[in-house]
Protein backbone atom coordinates (compact mmCIF):
# COMPACT_ATOMS: atom_id res chain seq x y z
CA UNK A 1 0.00 0.00 0.00
CA UNK A 2 1.11 3.91 -0.54
CA UNK A 3 0.98 5.31 2.37
CA UNK A 4 1.40 9.03 3.27
CA UNK A 5 0.83 9.20 7.14
CA UNK A 6 0.87 6.99 9.40
CA UNK A 7 0.01 7.32 13.02
CA UNK A 8 0.98 5.40 15.85
CA UNK A 9 -0.19 5.35 19.30
CA UNK A 10 2.20 4.99 22.23
CA UNK A 11 1.28 2.77 24.86
CA UNK A 12 1.59 -0.85 24.15
CA UNK A 13 2.30 -0.31 20.19
CA UNK A 14 5.80 1.86 20.54
CA UNK A 15 6.43 1.73 24.73
CA UNK A 16 5.96 -1.48 26.46
CA UNK A 17 5.24 -0.79 30.23
CA UNK A 18 7.28 -2.85 32.58
CA UNK A 19 5.42 -5.62 33.94
CA UNK A 20 2.42 -4.48 33.33
CA UNK A 21 -0.41 -4.87 35.83
CA UNK A 22 -3.42 -3.18 37.43
CA UNK A 23 -1.88 -3.23 41.01
CA UNK A 24 1.71 -1.24 39.48
CA UNK A 25 0.22 1.40 37.42
CA UNK A 26 -2.30 2.23 40.72
CA UNK A 27 0.81 1.84 42.55
CA UNK A 28 2.71 4.01 40.45
CA UNK A 29 0.08 6.79 40.58
CA UNK A 30 -0.48 6.83 44.19
CA UNK A 31 3.41 7.41 45.04
CA UNK A 32 3.42 10.02 42.18
CA UNK A 33 0.95 11.86 43.81
CA UNK A 34 2.46 11.51 47.09
CA UNK A 35 5.60 13.17 45.49
CA UNK A 36 3.78 16.04 44.18
CA UNK A 37 1.91 16.57 47.58
CA UNK A 38 5.78 16.49 48.93
CA UNK A 39 6.78 19.16 46.36
CA UNK A 40 4.16 21.16 47.41
CA UNK A 41 4.86 20.95 51.10
CA UNK A 42 8.83 21.79 50.53
CA UNK A 43 7.61 24.83 48.45
CA UNK A 44 5.92 25.90 51.12
CA UNK A 45 2.82 25.91 49.01
CA UNK A 46 1.13 23.71 51.82
CA UNK A 47 1.96 24.13 55.24
CA UNK A 48 -0.15 21.13 57.12
CA UNK A 49 -1.04 17.46 56.99
CA UNK A 50 -5.02 18.47 56.30
CA UNK A 51 -4.14 19.76 53.08
CA UNK A 52 -2.14 17.22 52.14
CA UNK A 53 -4.72 14.81 52.87
CA UNK A 54 -7.66 16.84 51.57
CA UNK A 55 -5.05 17.08 47.78
CA UNK A 56 -4.67 13.32 47.86
CA UNK A 57 -8.53 12.48 48.40
CA UNK A 58 -9.51 14.82 46.27
CA UNK A 59 -7.33 14.27 43.77
CA UNK A 60 -8.38 10.67 43.20
CA UNK A 61 -11.77 11.29 43.43
CA UNK A 62 -11.49 13.86 40.81
CA UNK A 63 -9.46 11.59 38.81
CA UNK A 64 -11.71 8.35 38.90
CA UNK A 65 -14.61 10.69 38.05
CA UNK A 66 -13.02 12.27 34.95
CA UNK A 67 -12.04 8.77 34.01
CA UNK A 68 -15.41 7.16 33.96
CA UNK A 69 -17.15 10.44 32.44
CA UNK A 70 -14.29 10.31 29.11
CA UNK A 71 -15.97 6.72 28.23
CA UNK A 72 -19.51 9.23 27.30
CA UNK A 73 -17.71 12.55 26.24
CA UNK A 74 -14.32 12.17 25.44
CA UNK A 75 -12.89 14.78 27.16
CA UNK A 76 -9.55 14.67 28.94
CA UNK A 77 -8.91 16.86 32.19
CA UNK A 78 -5.30 17.02 31.99
CA UNK A 79 -3.22 16.63 35.19
CA UNK A 80 -2.22 20.22 35.56
CA UNK A 81 -5.86 21.33 35.22
CA UNK A 82 -6.52 18.77 38.04
CA UNK A 83 -4.10 20.01 40.59
CA UNK A 84 -5.27 24.01 39.43
CA UNK A 85 -8.77 23.08 40.75
CA UNK A 86 -8.16 21.35 43.61
CA UNK A 87 -5.26 24.39 44.70
CA UNK A 88 -8.07 26.60 44.25
CA UNK A 89 -10.10 24.61 46.96
CA UNK A 90 -8.17 25.59 49.37
CA UNK A 91 -7.11 29.32 48.25
CA UNK A 92 -4.14 28.57 46.51
CA UNK A 93 -4.41 30.73 42.95
CA UNK A 94 -1.67 32.80 42.73
CA UNK A 95 0.74 29.68 41.31
CA UNK A 96 2.20 30.38 37.77
CA UNK A 97 1.74 27.68 35.21
CA UNK A 98 5.14 26.14 35.64
CA UNK A 99 4.57 25.18 38.82
CA UNK A 100 1.32 23.18 37.64
CA UNK A 101 3.12 21.02 34.74
CA UNK A 102 5.97 20.81 37.65
CA UNK A 103 3.37 19.32 39.53
CA UNK A 104 2.09 16.77 36.46
CA UNK A 105 5.66 16.01 35.73
CA UNK A 106 6.23 14.72 39.31
CA UNK A 107 3.14 13.25 39.07
CA UNK A 108 3.91 10.91 35.89
CA UNK A 109 7.38 10.67 37.26
CA UNK A 110 6.95 7.09 38.50
CA UNK A 111 5.27 5.96 35.28
CA UNK A 112 7.65 7.72 33.57
CA UNK A 113 10.36 5.09 34.44
CA UNK A 114 8.43 1.95 33.95
CA UNK A 115 7.70 2.68 29.97
CA UNK A 116 10.37 1.59 27.44
CA UNK A 117 10.61 1.08 23.48
CA UNK A 118 9.38 -2.97 22.43
CA UNK A 119 12.48 -4.37 20.95
CA UNK A 120 11.86 -3.49 17.23
CA UNK A 121 10.32 -0.04 17.77
CA UNK A 122 13.89 2.39 17.00
CA UNK A 123 14.45 -0.09 13.81
CA UNK A 124 10.83 0.03 12.30
CA UNK A 125 11.04 3.46 12.86
CA UNK A 126 14.56 4.38 11.01
CA UNK A 127 13.14 1.90 8.47
CA UNK A 128 9.90 3.62 8.04
CA UNK A 129 11.98 7.46 8.18
CA UNK A 130 13.73 6.66 4.84
CA UNK A 131 10.75 6.49 2.55
CA UNK A 132 10.38 10.34 2.39
CA UNK A 133 6.86 10.31 1.29
CA UNK A 134 5.63 8.95 4.56
CA UNK A 135 4.85 11.33 7.49
CA UNK A 136 4.75 9.84 11.23
CA UNK A 137 3.25 10.52 14.55
CA UNK A 138 2.42 9.31 17.26
CA UNK A 139 -0.92 9.79 19.24
CA UNK A 140 -1.78 8.95 22.56
CA UNK A 141 -4.33 9.26 25.08
CA UNK A 142 -2.55 10.65 28.16
CA UNK A 143 -3.32 13.20 30.67
CA UNK A 144 0.28 14.83 30.72
CA UNK A 145 1.68 15.98 27.16
CA UNK A 146 5.63 16.44 28.60
CA UNK A 147 5.58 13.03 29.52
CA UNK A 148 4.97 11.61 26.37
CA UNK A 149 7.45 14.12 24.99
CA UNK A 150 10.10 13.48 27.76
CA UNK A 151 10.17 9.55 26.67
CA UNK A 152 10.33 10.14 22.62
CA UNK A 153 13.31 12.18 23.24
CA UNK A 154 14.68 10.19 26.60
CA UNK A 155 15.02 6.61 24.12
CA UNK A 156 16.33 9.08 21.01
CA UNK A 157 12.66 8.82 19.20
CA UNK A 158 11.72 12.18 18.58
CA UNK A 159 13.26 12.92 15.83
CA UNK A 160 11.52 10.36 13.76
CA UNK A 161 7.63 12.29 14.00
CA UNK A 162 6.37 15.11 12.46
CA UNK A 163 3.93 15.58 15.17
CA UNK A 164 3.13 14.04 18.74
CA UNK A 165 -0.53 14.83 19.77
CA UNK A 166 -1.70 14.06 23.27
CA UNK A 167 -4.61 14.24 24.39
CA UNK A 168 -3.77 16.44 27.12
CA UNK A 169 -3.13 18.94 24.49
CA UNK A 170 -5.96 18.45 22.65
CA UNK A 171 -8.46 18.06 24.73
CA UNK A 172 -10.47 15.01 23.48
CA UNK A 173 -9.04 11.50 23.87
CA UNK A 174 -9.35 8.59 21.27
CA UNK A 175 -11.64 7.32 19.80
CA UNK A 176 -13.45 10.54 19.30
CA UNK A 177 -12.68 11.31 15.77
CA UNK A 178 -11.85 14.94 15.71
CA UNK A 179 -7.64 14.14 17.43
CA UNK A 180 -7.20 12.11 14.50
CA UNK A 181 -8.03 14.69 12.15
CA UNK A 182 -6.33 17.07 14.51
CA UNK A 183 -2.99 14.41 13.82
CA UNK A 184 -3.21 14.40 10.22
CA UNK A 185 -3.33 18.20 9.86
CA UNK A 186 -0.58 18.67 12.39
CA UNK A 187 1.37 16.43 10.18
CA UNK A 188 0.70 18.34 7.55
CA UNK A 189 -2.13 16.00 5.74
CA UNK A 190 -4.85 17.65 4.11
CA UNK A 191 -6.81 13.92 5.07
CA UNK A 192 -7.46 10.65 5.96
CA UNK A 193 -6.77 8.81 2.30
CA UNK A 194 -3.67 6.87 2.51
CA UNK A 195 -3.36 7.29 6.13
CA UNK A 196 -3.16 4.49 8.96
CA UNK A 197 -3.29 3.86 12.81
CA UNK A 198 -1.20 1.43 14.40
CA UNK A 199 -2.58 0.59 17.89
CA UNK A 200 -3.52 -2.07 20.45
CA UNK A 201 -7.27 -1.34 21.38
CA UNK A 202 -10.84 -0.17 20.69
CA UNK A 203 -9.67 3.38 21.11
CA UNK A 204 -7.38 3.21 18.03
CA UNK A 205 -9.35 0.94 15.93
CA UNK A 206 -12.93 2.71 16.28
CA UNK A 207 -11.49 5.78 16.15
CA UNK A 208 -9.26 5.78 12.96
CA UNK A 209 -12.03 3.96 11.42
CA UNK A 210 -14.29 6.49 12.18
CA UNK A 211 -11.84 8.71 11.30
CA UNK A 212 -11.70 7.29 7.54
CA UNK A 213 -8.08 5.90 8.09
CA UNK A 214 -6.77 2.26 7.60
CA UNK A 215 -5.92 0.82 10.48
CA UNK A 216 -4.04 -2.11 12.14
CA UNK A 217 -4.05 -3.77 15.21
CA UNK A 218 -0.63 -4.96 17.41
CA UNK A 219 -1.56 -7.38 19.66
CA UNK A 220 -0.53 -6.99 23.43
CA UNK A 221 0.35 -9.90 25.26
CA UNK A 222 -0.85 -8.03 28.61
CA UNK A 223 -4.81 -8.10 29.00
CA UNK A 224 -6.47 -5.13 30.35
CA UNK A 225 -9.23 -6.08 32.52
CA UNK A 226 -11.62 -4.28 30.95
CA UNK A 227 -11.05 -5.00 27.15
CA UNK A 228 -13.16 -3.12 25.00
CA UNK A 229 -14.44 -5.81 21.77
CA UNK A 230 -13.68 -4.43 18.62
CA UNK A 231 -16.87 -4.75 15.96
CA UNK A 232 -17.60 -3.78 12.84
CA UNK A 233 -14.65 -2.19 10.77
CA UNK A 234 -12.06 -4.72 9.02
CA UNK A 235 -8.47 -4.16 10.21
CA UNK A 236 -4.77 -5.58 9.64
CA UNK A 237 -3.88 -7.96 12.58
CA UNK A 238 0.44 -7.78 13.12
CA UNK A 239 2.21 -9.42 16.62
CA UNK A 240 5.06 -7.43 16.19
CA UNK A 241 5.59 -3.74 15.15
CA UNK A 242 8.52 -4.62 12.66
CA UNK A 243 5.32 -6.91 10.83
CA UNK A 244 4.57 -3.35 9.65
CA UNK A 245 6.42 -3.30 6.85
CA UNK A 246 4.70 -5.91 5.17
CA UNK A 247 2.15 -3.46 4.63
CA UNK A 248 3.91 -0.47 2.86
CA UNK A 249 5.53 -0.14 -0.40
MG1 LIG B 1 -2.11 1.77 23.59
Amino acid sequence: MKIKGLIFDFGFTLFEFKDASVEKYLNCYKEGLIKSVDELKRSNIIKNEQDAEFIIKTFNRKRAKYFKESFKTKTEHQTTEIFKEILEMLNIKNLNSKKYEELGDVYHSCEEEEWYPFEKTAETLKKLNKNKEIKLAVLSNHPHHATIEKLLIKYDLRKFFHAVVTSAEFGKRKPDPEIFHYTLKKMGLEGPDSCMICGDEYADIMGGYRAGLKTILIKRKYEFPYEKEIVGPEYITINNISEIMDYID
